[in-house]
């Protein structure tokens, strides 16, 4: 298959090229490098021992939308990632986020009807669920209120691809529901050079351990969980990006006309901030500096995922673990 990766410089969208071209896709990728830079295409190369083009375009212009399909008529499906992912940064500059992350998906569903690309990826998050009445979170598990603009996106986002499919029936959609994405490719080569400064945890963890950043501010400690921190599924990005590709060949099936599914992509586990920082002083043998600050914006308190849908359906079973994501950063 020849798949369009928006956001293909990205954390997940870069995992994700790789992962594909391993199991023998071809990709070109379209990336404005607001958030990282265009060495990553070099990274992706180190891996793949391919290049990959890519288009520096705008994904709110549509115009230079259209040019990709133009050039690549044989692209037979999307995986749209480009978007901004930040939910503490949402809640200062909300409209910047739903400009741009509701604006290019719209670019993007209207050029796949238009140039008649069968399959769609969208990445969601598990912050469509809120704070959720049930725990694990199934894809039949009700939406609550969302806690930030970057929440409020994606259930935007889910709604819009909905009602669009409705009247594209010879389009097929999957909604991936990530949890929490952490680690790196065992290469070491895709290592997160984000351009902005770091928000979540795992690559904070990170910079407390090199020292590059004094200490961790743990964002509450009186949460009704059993340490007070908050709870969350993380989950490897290499299991993340396998998911992607096993979607796009499931859709790719002969019998799969007209299909929207929704899939989480979560380990089943929950996990405390506590437990994580504890988790990498194990893995690293050096104790980190942490403390108990106020509250963030938009957190949500507890969410994890049921993923048995992605497993029956797509045969995806994440094969890494919180020790293999902090090993995979050192
Ligand atoms: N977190 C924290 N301190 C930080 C960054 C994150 O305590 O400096 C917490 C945050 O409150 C949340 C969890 O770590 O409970 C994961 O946050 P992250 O931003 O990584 O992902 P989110 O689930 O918010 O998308």
């Amino acid at each position: 298959m020849k798949i369009l990766v928006t956001g293909g410089c990205g954390y997940i969208g870069s995992h994700t090229i790789v992962d594909l071209i391993s199991k023998g896709h071809e990709v070109v990728s379209a990336d404005n490098f607001l958030n990282a830079g265009p060495e990553v295409m070099d990274h992706i190369k180190a891996c793949t021992g391919q290049e990959v083009k890519n288009y520096k375009i705008d994904l709110a212009e549509k115009d230079q939308v259209e040019q990709i399909f133009k050039d690549n008529p044989d692209i037979s499906g999307i995986i749209h990632f480009a978007a901004m992912k930040y939910v503490g940064e949402s809640c200062d500059i909300p409209l910047e986020y739903f400009r741009n992350n509701l604006n290019s998906l719209i670019n993007m569903l209207e050029c796949q009807a238009k140039y008649k690309v069968s399959n769609f990826v969208f990445s969601s998050s598990c912050s469509v669920y809120g704070n959720p009445d049930e725990l694990p979170v199934t894809e039949f598990t009700p939406f609550k209120e969302a806690e930030s603009p970057y929440a409020r996106t994606k259930q935007m986002g889910e709604d819009i691809i909905r009602d669009f499919a409705k009247i594209n029936p010879e389009l097929n959609f999957i909604l991936l529901r990530y949890f929490n994405p952490a680690g790196i490719h065992a290469s070491g080569h895709l290592k997160e050079k984000a351009k902005k400064e770091v928000e979540t945890l795992v690559p904070i963890i990170h910079e407390v351990y090199t020292g590059k950043r004094e200490k961790l501010t743990i964002f509450g400690g009186d949460y009704p969980t059993r340490d007070g921190t908050c709870i969350r599924d993380y989950i490897h990005v290499e299991d993340v990006a396998s998911a992607h590709t096993l979607s796009l060949e499931f859709l790719n099936k002969p019998d799969t006309k007209g299909k929207l599914k929704v899939y989480n992509v979560g380990t089943g586990k929950g996990i405390t901030v506590l437990e994580m920082i504890h988790a990498m002083e194990k893995v690293s043998g050096k104790k980190l500096n942490y403390e108990i600050g106020d509250r963030r914006a938009g957190d949500v308190v507890q969410v994890y995922a049921d993923y048995s849908k992605a497993k029956e359906d797509l045969g995806w079973d994440p094969q890494k673990n919180i020790e293999d994501i902090f090993s995979s950063i050192l």
